[in-house]
């Protein structure tokens, strides 16, 4: 069977291929470009299932590439949903201190806002309660005024509109399924890209295998439940965050305040058992659980950082009394009677170094000649994506 030829080849239709491919399309107004996606429609994974918070950037320290990109992407998002007239919340966030121990890790996140050149400011807990009257905090609270909400859904189905109407070929329902040589087998036929661009989510690391490039980094996903609150929109009135603990990747179970004004709690970050494990036995794999267990359990038994009380602490949050009992830690007034509608979980695609057996926390690109891998889009992916994929294309002509 022939190969169709086309210049570059984008693995993955979440805000990361898409804004890959927007991108590409800007600098090379000729060229064909290829988008495939698995799912029948784009943003059917993270990308279309997360938070919706456009977050500030003050969480990363000065080094990392999320620095590098969340405050623009911050900043790139809005214009975009300005100009495409898209919902946002400009609702802001608090993030409070539950005990005087947090108050050092919280000045250290003030001390990184300000070294990314983002806008926030130590406050002290009256100003905090006069931002949101029902907040619990002990002393002080950052307050980040650029931290919004919007529709995730909503910003994937315009950019899908965007790529189709800049001439990007995108191809939903169509998987990749192997490498052959210079060739790609998807599930709709064989292409022959210039070049591949994999952004491909919770499957990045098997594509990437498939060339050589990160042999020893393997996605292992952490699923995220929400829990809503039936309280009115408009209940809460900012987004209300714990001080994470900064040896984890993950933020904690906080409060989100929905593009619409509602709240809700989460999400968590428990270990998955498979990578689309999203509820019951849904995208369930057996080759996947195997791997999954047992690179778990390796993790029980040694690890380089603390996954055993990372999975504990996650596995609690199954409960949902437990979950609403870590969220009243953050505010007064909470009724469980009125948290009791789970909402559409996501799952992160995380990556472990399986040599060093850590979490690897920054985003990551391996690349060759021909083929470019986006390793560990986690978040703030969704925020950064703008300016992360210029970057990403400087390499590529680079
Ligand atoms: C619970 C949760 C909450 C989050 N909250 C936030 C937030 O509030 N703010 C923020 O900035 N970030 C947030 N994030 C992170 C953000 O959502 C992700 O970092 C971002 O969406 C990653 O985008 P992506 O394009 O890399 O991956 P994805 O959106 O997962 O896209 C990958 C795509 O590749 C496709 N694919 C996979 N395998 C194949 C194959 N073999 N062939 C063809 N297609 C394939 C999939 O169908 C999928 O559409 C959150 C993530 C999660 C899970």
């Amino acid at each position: 069977m022939t190969a169709e030829s086309c210049d570059v080849l984008i693995i993955g239709g979440g805000v990361i291929g898409l804004a890959i491919a927007l991108e590409l399309r800007r600098r090379r107004p000729t060229a064909r470009i290829v988008l495939i996606d698995k799912e029948p429609a784009c943003g059917a994974h993270a990308s279309g299932r997360n938070s919706g918070v456009l977050h500030a950037g003050f969480y990363y320290s000065a080094d990392s590439l999320k620095a590098r990109f969340c405050r623009d992407g911050n900043a790139a998002l809005t214009a975009y949903c300005l100009e495409r007239k898209l919902a946002i919340n400009r609702c802001g966030k608090l993030v409070v201190a539950t005990s005087a121990d947090e108050l050092p890790a919280l000045r250290e996140l003030h001390r990184r806002g300000m070294a990314n050149g983002v806008t926030v400011t130590l406050i002290d807990a009256d100003e905090a309660r006069r931002i949101e009257p029902h907040v619990r905090t002990v002393d002080q609270a950052l307050w980040s005024p650029t931290t919004s909400s919007v529709d995730p859904r909503a910003v994937m189905a315009a950019l899908a509109v965007d790529a189709a109407d800049a001439g990007i070929s995108v191809r939903t329902g169509v998987a990749y399924l192997r490498r052959d040589g210079d060739d790609v087998v998807t599930s709709a036929g064989r292409l022959r890209p210039g070049l591949l661009v994999n952004a491909a989510g919770l499957y990045a690391d098997r594509i990437a295998h498939d060339y050589g490039l990160a042999k020893h980094l393997r996605i292992l996903p952490f699923k995220g439940l929400y829990l809503y609150s039936d309280a009115a929109p408009g209940a809460l009135r900012t987004h209300i965050y714990p001080v994470p603990d900064l040896r984890f990747p993950f933020l904690g179970v906080h409060w989100t305040v929905t593009v619409d004004g509602h709240g809700k709690i989460g999400p968590t970050a428990m270990p998955a058992f498979w990578r689309e494990q999203y509820g019951g036995l849904a995208g369930f794999r057996l080759g996947e659980l195997i791997q999954v267990l047992s690179t778990e359990a390796g993790l029980l038994l040694h690890a380089g950082f603390d996954f055993r009380g990372l999975a504990w602490e996650e596995m609690k949050k199954y409960r949902l009394a437990y979950l609403v009992q870590q969220a009243q830690r953050l505010l007064d007034g909470v009724d469980p009677a009125q948290c009791t509608h789970w909402g559409q979980p996501g799952i992160r695609a995380q990556l472990l170094d399986t040599q060093t057996r850590t979490l690897v926390t920054d985003f990551l690109i391996e690349r060759d000649a021909r083929s470019l891998h986006v390793l560990n889009a986690v978040s703030p992916a969704f925020t950064c994506a703008l300016p992360f994929a210029s970057w990403v294309c400087d390499q590529v002509e680079g």
